[in-house]
């Protein structure tokens, strides 16, 4: 498990960052809002002293809820070093669990201040939403019964029970793609665990590192099918045209791809690395 601990370190450590920032006279000064433009959303964070961050409570790796009630996973890391660099520690922040459908309108509505949550960046989302990142580049992909032969692409789905989740990238590509399939749709990937299990749905899919999460649990269980086919770049979602804090996160991402501490994020106890290979550093998209 990712432990409390290392959540704490992270958080410490981006802390430790700001508090040595340098003043124009040369000397050091406290962290304080004044670090921060006037009126920026990073100076209205600062200042609150507290971030609401939404993320998935149902997938391993990247945001699954713990037994004291606090996600672990990579997003949940990622957002954890955010608020660290606003001054917010670990305890400061509230998470919210965030469905694949309801991202935008979490934004939208305010009920969050940033999404980290298997987000992929897209033009629509783009029409209602910011998008800072990537910070991780998957891919959809397909997880049946592992000892099923008969699917290994989404060419193989005509006819199939295929479960994915309302408002995700992967169910609008089945259904715009591959309309011989049939979509059978639920809030959450872990609705279609059961489906899977007792043969009323015979395919899942989402990302490739959604479902390696839910075949690690599986103890055998499931099995990933062929191989990603389409590119699902993972972003931090927040309120559209908030440039100023959208550069920010930016910076942010480019500090700790350079730094080590992303790599660190993804290596954690819980997180993406214990089960999947190291990444690429992706490159950050200002658009
Ligand atoms: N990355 C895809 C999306 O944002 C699938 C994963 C998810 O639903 O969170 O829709």
């Amino acid at each position: 498990m990712f432990t409390k601990t290392k959540v704490a370190a992270f958080g410490a450590a981006a802390v430790l960052v700001l508090s040595a920032c340098s003043s124009d006279d040369g000397g050091t000064e406290e962290v304080a809002t004044g670090d921060f433009p006037e009126g920026s959303t990073m100076a209205e964070l600062a200042e609150a002293g507290e971030i609401t961050i939404g993320t998935k409570f149902d997938q391993p790796l990247f945001g699954l809820i713990g037994p004291d009630g606090v996600p672990v996973g990579f997003d949940v890391n990622i957002g954890t070093i955010i608020a660290g660099e606003l001054g917010i520690s670990e305890d400061n922040i509230e998470w919210v669990e965030t469905v694949s459908a309801n991202r935008e309108p979490f934004i939208e509505g305010g009920q969050v201040d940033l999404v980290v949550a298997t987000y992929t960046i897209n033009d629509e989302r783009k029409e209602v939403v910011s998008f800072a990142g990537p910070y991780y580049n998957a891919g959809q992909s397909l997880m049946v019964l592992a000892d099923n032969s008969d699917i290994s692409g989404p060419d193989d789905l005509a006819g199939k029970n295929v479960c994915s989740v309302e408002g995700s990238t992967p169910a609008a590509n089945i259904s715009e793609n591959y309309p011989d399939a049939n979509l059978v749709l639920f809030a959450a990937y872990t609705d279609c665990l059961e489906p899977l299990r007792n043969g009323q749905v015979d395919v899942v899919t989402t990302d490739n590192v959604i479902l390696a999460g839910y075949v690690d649990e599986s103890d055998g269980e499931f099995a990933i099918a062929g191989e990603p086919f389409t590119e699902e770049p993972y972003g931090i979602g927040l309120a559209l045209e908030d440039d100023e804090f959208r550069d920010w996160i930016n910076d942010v991402l480019e500090e700790i791809f350079e730094d080590g501490r992303w790599l660190e994020a993804w290596n954690a106890d819980g997180s993406a690395g214990t089960v999947l290979p190291e990444p690429e550093t992706p490159a950050v998209d200002r658009y």
